[in-house]
């Protein structure tokens, strides 16, 4: 599987979590979390921890419709299937409410060169075979003259080209088994579903707009928030959820921001919604422009677009018409500007706020990362709920973590921008010549010898995502891991050859994406 277990594990250190302390003497528990923003990342954590923390403790929601949201969160990875299902949250059931489809992987367009096209799947490649993985047996076939591309070998590829879908029944031996998939969806409807959970299970929400906070003389905590009008809402531990001006985090605590846009200089989005031309596809579509991206994320009920670019490169004005020039029906709304800053808050937890969400950190959404940043620091807060006196070991621990997960997202998405071989514009140019973070540079030299993928502790893209950038965006190892000379080469070939076919067949007969959707109820 090319997604890590940690979410689960997480969820399955929980019933400890909630057990711990119960009748121990001098306990002195957090008794009112204070959830500050009702985005995604409120509502997420809201549903979560009065799921699994919600017993003797007030859990209040606060957010602000004159304020908003930010509301463009529509595509997903993985494990997100890990959260809805620890929520008790029926797939079809989910799709249904939001509006959402299935996506098996992103479509990179222009990225490597202008006219590539190549796909970030999912579900694995092939079969590894005693050990050696799939894509090092791949360059040995390759070496030998075999023609089949890599994504002949990936049941998730071999699915979205045709626009089907479907499941392995348990246990059931067909290269279904291989398939992995996540959501599109509404990201508006997602919040207001979790919400009608976390209310149900006993979460406050309070409406109004926080104009000022409070902070303990002595320790420098937070104490309380204060609405216009002067009401005071108190709390032993504060989730800022507040998007990108972080409320606590920032304004309260100045826990500071490390910017880095130096690697990564998109700093703008125009987003807009336009109509359906065709049946939903299963995948995202991310096509590179001469200064940005521009993303296609379809829903049921209308197709999700943005442009993101990078201002320096290009304006606003320029920016608009090459979104409405690439977008296929009719727009649904003006485009939108949202601007940002690419970063991480310096500590996500400081003092009793724990940032979540926009207010602790961005990374555009290239691969679709940031609900995912929200669910592992939701989860890794549960796993390291504190006592109303924080131990200073369990925050630096759950910083630790943050911070080493966001910089993975961070080398992962750079490595996109600077494999490139573009030579249309002075943006790829500079983008190829960059110097990257040494974490990057080290993964990049690994896979230049020998095609060499070591995940680590925080890599929640396990060997096949960093197979495809690499291999989709023409970076060619010099080398193939002796290894696969293990196999003997007629076995190798046949055994190519027959998955391939496998492959191709079992896409075949999966109905359409739409009629899967239809058939098990998840369409509107
Ligand atoms: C252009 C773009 C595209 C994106 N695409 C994706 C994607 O495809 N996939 C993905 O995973 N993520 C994506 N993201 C990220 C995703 O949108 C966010 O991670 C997600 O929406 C979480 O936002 P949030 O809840 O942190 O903040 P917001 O949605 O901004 O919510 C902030 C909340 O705080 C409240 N608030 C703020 N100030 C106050 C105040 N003073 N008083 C009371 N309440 C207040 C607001 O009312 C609101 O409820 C994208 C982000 C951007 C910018």
């Amino acid at each position: 599987m090319p997604f890590d277990c940690e979410a689960l594990q997480d969820g399955c250190r929980m019933q400890e979590v909630m057990d711990k302390g119960a009748g121990t003497q001098g306990y002195d528990p957090v008794r009112n979390v204070v959830i500050v923003g009702g985005g995604t990342a409120g509502w997420m954590a809201a549903a979560a921890l009065s799921r699994f923390l919600g017993r003797d403790r007030t859990i209040t929601l606060v957010e602000s419709d004159a304020i908003g949201i930010v509301g463009v969160g529509e595509a997903t990875i993985p494990p997100i299937r890990t959260f809805n299902s620890m929520l008790d949250i029926a797939e079809e059931d989910f799709l249904r409410e939001t509006r959402g489809t299935f996506k098996l992987g992103i479509e990179f367009v222009n990225w490597g060169r202008v006219g590539d096209r190549y796909m970030h799947p999912f579900g694995a490649y092939g079969q590894d075979f005693h050990g050696v993985p799939f894509h090092q047996m791949w360059l040995r076939y390759r070496a030998l003259g075999g023609d089949a591309g890599l994504e002949d070998f990936s049941m998730c590829i071999a699915a979205a080209h045709r626009g089907k879908f479907g499941k392995a029944r348990p246990g059931e031996p067909t290269p279904l088994q291989h398939i992995a998939w996540a959501y599109h969806f509404d990201a508006g409807l997602y919040a207001r579903f979790l919400r009608g959970i976390a209310e149900q299970q006993g979460v406050v929400r309070r409406e109004g707009r926080i104009v000022a906070f409070h902070r303990d003389g002595e320790s420098g905590d937070v104490t309380s928030v204060e609405f216009e009008g002067g009401t005071r809402l108190a709390g032993d531990l504060f989730l800022d959820c507040s998007g990108f001006r972080g409320l606590l985090i920032e304004e309260a605590l100045e826990t500071g921001w490390e910017d880095w846009s130096h690697w990564l200089p998109m700093d703008s989005a125009l987003a807009v919604p336009t109509a359906n031309t065709e049946a939903p596809a299963p995948f995202t579509r991310s096509t590179a422009h001469a200064a940005g991206w521009q993303w296609r994320i379809p829903l049921q009920h209308r197709t999700g677009n943005g442009h993101v670019f990078c201002s320096a490169h290009t304006d606003a004005d320029q920016a608009e018409r090459t979104l409405r020039e690439n977008v296929e029906g009719d727009l649904l709304a003006d485009p939108r500007m949202i601007r940002f800053t690419t970063g991480m808050r310096r500590q996500a937890w400081n003092h009793n706020v724990v940032s979540l969400g926009l207010a602790s950190g961005f990374i555009e959404p290239l691969e679709s990362t940031s609900i995912h940043l929200i669910q592992h620091g939701v989860l890794r807060l549960i796993g390291l709920f504190p006592d109303r006196k924080i131990n200073p070991t369990e925050r630096e621990e759950y910083n630790r973590n943050l911070r080493s997960i966001f910089e993975f997202v961070r080398d992962f998405v750079i490595l996109h921008y600077k494999a490139n071989q573009r030579e249309d514009s002075v943006f790829w140019r500079q983008m190829a010549a960059m110097s990257v973070p040494d974490t990057l540079q080290h993964r990049m030299d690994l896979w230049q010898a020998h095609g060499r993928v070591f995940p680590k502790e925080a890599d929640m893209f396990n060997i096949p995502s960093w197979v495809a950038v690499m291999l989709g965006q023409n970076v060619t190892p010099d080398r193939y891991d002796p290894v696969a000379d293990a196999l003997v080469e007629k076995q190798l070939t046949a055994a190519l050859a027959d998955m391939r076919t496998r492959y191709a067949e079992t896409a075949g007969r999966l109905p359409s994406h739409e009629t899967y959707l239809q058939k098990v109820g998840a369409w509107a």
